[in-house]
């Protein structure tokens, strides 16, 4: 069978229309890489039958001659915590490994109405909790770029399967880099949008104030066309906002560098930074100078207590999310229930993992009477700093650069039992989280030891659009 592997989606596109293949042979061609990649366990489940079946109706609305999606034809895979009518829906957990999705979520409505193929469900840390995609319950995804590497996380899966060619484009979510920090140590890229964006119905909340799905694709130019289709107010998602839908790939063709301001926190650049990275990231906005962007330095004083902030928050609104899973409403019921009481605490005890325990119990403490005042409180406070330092910024320049992460991809089982090291991976992308943000890894080049490195370009609410285009300006460097 011919392998298909399309540089674009655009590619993909002309080939279908011109009659030079059909969906079906491209959706095989996936199909049979997912299963000889079987070793990177990118997929908690594949949809051979609904994909090759969606792949023939496809075929025969394109012999019809009716009006073709937007993005039809394009196989893609979603992040298993975004729900998909009568499939699993697991969360990488056990408490949902058996646990049947009644509902599409909207970003599923939406890619479905424009002609996608599903191929599967993608691996992540249980519940997005995680940097590593160590955290699940199927077992550890493998970078495959190197697999003794991790493919960083939580949206692991998401990046393994695109940097594979096992899906064109993947969902993921992202919480405080979860899209982005898998996409730099996959060498994909990995868009955040601004929080509000894209609708959060169907998605599994984690931290709700910060969650956003958001898209892992090869290159800027699909990720923007994915967005196009998923962005966009959503009744069912009371905090997403009404912000115009731009046609982003259009825009993105028409972006130049001319006079662009890109503003370079100094706090980004400091010791915590790998040597490797930083001097990748310094070659590009060099590069992005001779284009004709303008680099300022500039300082974002409240980042340094971003990721404390973070953990606070995220965790004090991930034990609220997750009281939910009591064994009555979801999933796992324990065997040993005595009685109400234990039934819960075995429930739990039995069907989370240890990383999200623990996050529960931080997230508890947090919110406890006595300690509310001095963490989340406070914590909420911080928070507006630091997006009032970013608000302050973007003032006067129009996008702020940077590495997506400190380290380059590290080692299987290198952090697992030290979760404060495995926290400091988030570093640079958290604080997108905390204001709204809307931030993009892009594929900046290697390491010595051929590691891939991302940088990370953060832009104004809603301004998708320039982030995107300097995202692709990037890309045709590499
Ligand atoms: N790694 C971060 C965490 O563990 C981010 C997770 C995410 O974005 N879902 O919380």
């Amino acid at each position: 069978m011919p392998e298909f592997v399309f540089a674009s989606y655009s590619e993909l596109r002309t080939s279908l229309e011109s009659g030079n293949t059909s969906v079906k042979a491209v959706v095989q061609s996936y199909l049979t890489r997912i299963k000889n990649h079987q070793s990177i366990n990118a997929f908690i489940e594949v949809f051979e039958e609904s994909a090759l079946k969606q792949a023939e109706r496809l075929d025969q609305k394109l012999a019809e001659g009716k009006p073709l999606g937007k993005l039809f034809g394009m196989p893609m895979a979603i992040k298993d915590n975004i729900a998909i009518k009568n499939k699993k829906l697991t969360c990488a957990s056990k408490i949902l490994s058996e646990f049947n999705s009644i509902y599409d979520a909207t970003v599923i409505e939406r890619i479905e109405a424009e002609d996608v193929v599903i191929l599967g469900k993608l691996n992540m840390d249980e519940f997005a909790m995680g940097s590593s995609t160590e955290n699940s319950f199927f077992g550890p995804t493998k970078n495959p770029v190197d697999q003794t590497k991790v493919p960083g996380g939580s949206s692991g899966g998401s990046a393994a399967a695109v940097s594979a060619d096992c899906a064109m484009v993947a969902l993921g979510s992202d919480t405080g880099g979860s899209v982005r920090q898998p996409a730099s140590f996959c060498n994909v890229v990995g868009l955040k949008p601004t929080y509000g964006r894209v609708s959060r119905y169907g998605l599994v909340a984690f931290a709700s104030s910060f969650d956003q799905i958001g898209v892992l694709a090869k290159n800027s130019e699909d990720a923007a066309r994915v967005l196009e289709v998923i962005a966009g107010e959503d009744p069912k998602d009371s905090t997403s906002g009404d912000a115009d839908v731009q046609n982003y790939a259009n825009a993105i063709s028409e972006f130049t560098m001319n006079g662009l301001k890109i503003g370079v926190p100094k706090e980004f650049f400091t010791d915590a930074l790998d040597e490797g990275i930083k001097s990748i990231i310094n070659e590009k906005l060099e590069a992005l100078k001779t284009q004709g962007a303008e680099l300022v330095e500039i300082s974002l004083p409240y980042s340094k207590y971003a990721l404390a902030t973070y953990y606070i928050l995220a965790n004090a609104e991930a034990s609220s999310n997750l009281s939910r899973y009591d064994g009555a409403r979801y999933g796992y019921r324990s065997q040993a229930h005595p009685d109400l009481e234990e039934m819960y605490v075995n429930s739990r005890s039995e069907g989370f993992g240890d990383e999200v325990k623990r996050r529960i119990m931080l997230g508890t403490y947090v919110l406890s009477a006595g300690y509310y005042d001095a963490y989340y409180k406070k914590a909420q406070q911080v928070r507006r700093l630091i997006r009032d330092d970013y608000l302050s910024a973007f003032e006067s320049i129009d996008v702020i650069a940077g590495p997506t992460s400190p380290i380059p991809p590290f080692t299987l089982g290198e952090k697992l039992d030290d979760p404060l090291a495995m926290y400091l991976a988030d570093i640079y992308t958290v604080t997108a989280n905390l204001s709204g943000v809307p931030a993009i890894s892009v594929p900046a080049g290697f390491t010595s030891q051929n590691m891939p490195v991302g940088m990370q370009i953060i832009g104004k609410p809603y301004d998708e659009a320039t982030i995107l285009g300097v995202s692709q300006k990037l890309q045709a460097l590499n």
